[in-house]
């Protein structure tokens, strides 16, 4: 039987690891140095202001099994609803009970159950098939097939920002790590009005009651808010579908898109723009680099807010604190910031095109997904990239692979049974780091390597293959 190593302990590990559990695979599971396995980033245990961007019934760790976490909410708290917007902190709580459970089962069944709660410092390909996967601790794991399941990458710092403003303290990279701040912040400045941006403001606002806070972004547009219920499907959705992978250009797809919501004012225009998900990622593979570049430059911004929306009550809170004018939010470009704390920010508006400082006594970048390989510090990801076994994508959205998850090395060749899967496959599948898109590629992937699985002669497996490792 083969082993398989996956690496990475947020939601995407999770659901490949219980999918592969469940397929009968040895899987070794390589968590990280953070405590909670399955959680990640995004369902760590935060406040209970972070709210799920999807509906209770909707969301769940495993493909077809929608519904578990609406159950398991009702069983912690009293009077949940199908289409409540849960904080994101009690669906890390149901991830860790699903993984609990798979392995637990595993376990009745005899089969072993390895998690490894420390990082992947580098993976080497063995001589005869397979990868050795070293632990920070120095140990070696061996397998057939290696999964990276590493999210997003750590934030790097805009261009704009000087060593000075970086080194005072008052500049914060990372807006899920946040450090005491004494004294409390008059003015916090937030830079980006994504779904990070609005989590970040409302934990401001709670935390620093008296703080003044602006956002600024360069179209200054938080994201679209979800209908309090969910509103009818589309009725000529796969008409749409189809005419959009007719389409030869994203101009042309926003155009066609525009044209069916004038044409359907009784629907919802985010009942069409949820029924694309299913091709998304189809119509994202049918455009060339020129054209991705073109949506990157021009459509991103509009795409992002109006796909990734945010939970009613979030909005409303937003709305509350720009009306009691306790939040501004800028449409600008940041050209500098400057300063030992308190930093200076300069911009220039968008609308006006005049320059612009802004004090604050804080600034917390929350521009959103970094997934550009070839810049990251990231040990295992750059020893990758230098030991020409993965390599960027063009358009700095994550690795180069195929369709199927498969690295692409450094020679353009696929490298064989190194997969990744979630925010690195950005630039193949553009819409593939949300739980409706991660739990369907856990579940393919599971499938394919259980079935690679199936074609290898019982008895030979990489464990008794002797590793070519490199100096
Ligand atoms: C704040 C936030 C809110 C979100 N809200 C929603 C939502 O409401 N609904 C939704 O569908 N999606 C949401 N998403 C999208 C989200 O990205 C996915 O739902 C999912 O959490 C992604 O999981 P992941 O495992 O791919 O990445 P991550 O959660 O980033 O997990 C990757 C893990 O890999 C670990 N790791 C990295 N390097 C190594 C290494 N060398 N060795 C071992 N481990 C390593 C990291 O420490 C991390 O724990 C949200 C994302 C964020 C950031």
């Amino acid at each position: 039987m083969a082993d398989i190593a996956i690496i990475g302990g947020g939601a995407a590990g999770a659901s490949l690891f219980g999918e592969l559990l469940r397929h009968g695979t040895r899987v070794h599971w390589i968590t990280g140095d953070r405590p909670a396995a399955g959680r990640g980033v995004a369902y760590a245990a935060g406040s209970d202001r972070h709210l799920l961007n999807v509906r209770a019934h909707a969301i769940g760790l495993f493909a077809g099994g929608e519904g578990e976490f609406l159950q398991f909410a009702r069983r912690q708290v009293d009077g949940v609803g199908a289409d409540d917007f849960l904080p994101r902190g009690l669906f890390g709580d149901f991830i860790e009970a699903q993984v609990r459970a798979c392995a637990d089962l595993a376990l009745q069944q005899g089969r072993p159950v390895q998690i490894h709660p420390e990082d992947a410092v580098r993976i080497e390909p063995l001589c005869d098939g397979g990868y050795a996967v070293r632990l920070a601790s120095g140990v070696l794991i061996k397998a057939d097939a290696v999964v990276l399941a590493l999210g997003a990458l750590a934030p790097r710092p805009l261009k704009a920002v000087s060593r000075e403003a970086l080194q005072s303290g008052a500049y914060v990279l990372d807006p899920w790590r946040i450090a005491r701040q004494e004294p409390a912040p008059r003015r916090v400045l937030v830079i980006g009005t994504g779904l990070t941006a609005v989590d970040t403001l409302l934990s401001a606002a709670e935390r620093w009651p008296s703080a003044e806070l602006v956002a600024l972004s360069r179209h200054g547009r938080f994201p679209f808010e979800h209908t309090a219920l969910p509103s009818a499907p589309y009725a000529r959705q796969s008409a749409l579908n189809s005419a959009l992978l007719a389409c030869g250009s994203p101009l042309a797809m926003l155009r066609r898109v525009h044209a069916a919501i004038e044409a359907a004012p009784q629907t919802d225009w985010r009942s069409l723009l949820d029924g694309m998900r299913p091709i998304n990622a189809r119509l994202w593979r049918r455009l060339n680099a020129k054209q991705r570049r073109q949506f990157l430059r021009h459509l991103r911004w509009l795409w992002e807010a109006a796909r990734h929306r945010v939970a009613p009550a979030s909005a409303r809170a937003l709305d509350a604190m720009l009306e009691h004018g306790r939040l501004q939010v800028h449409a600008a470009r940041v050209l500098g910031v400057d300063g030992h704390g308190p930093l200076q920010v300069r911009v220039r508006h968008r609308a006006t095109q005049q320059l612009d400082t802004l004090g604050a006594d804080l600034v917390i970048q929350a521009t959103g997904l970094d997934t550009a390989v070839a810049f990251t510090e990231h040990t295992l990801l750059s020893r990758l990239l230098r030991d020409g076994l993965a390599t960027p994508d063009p358009l700095q959205l994550g690795v180069a692979a195929h369709p199927d998850g498969q690295l692409l090395n450094a020679r353009g060749e696929l490298q064989v049974g190194l997969y990744a899967i979630g925010a690195l496959l950005r630039g193949n599948l553009w819409e593939c780091s949300a739980m409706a898109e991660i739990r369907v590629a856990a579940q393919q992937l599971a499938r394919r390597l259980a079935a690679a699985d199936a074609q290898v002669p019982r008895g030979e497996s990489a464990m008794a293959v002797r590793p070519a490792l490199a100096p």
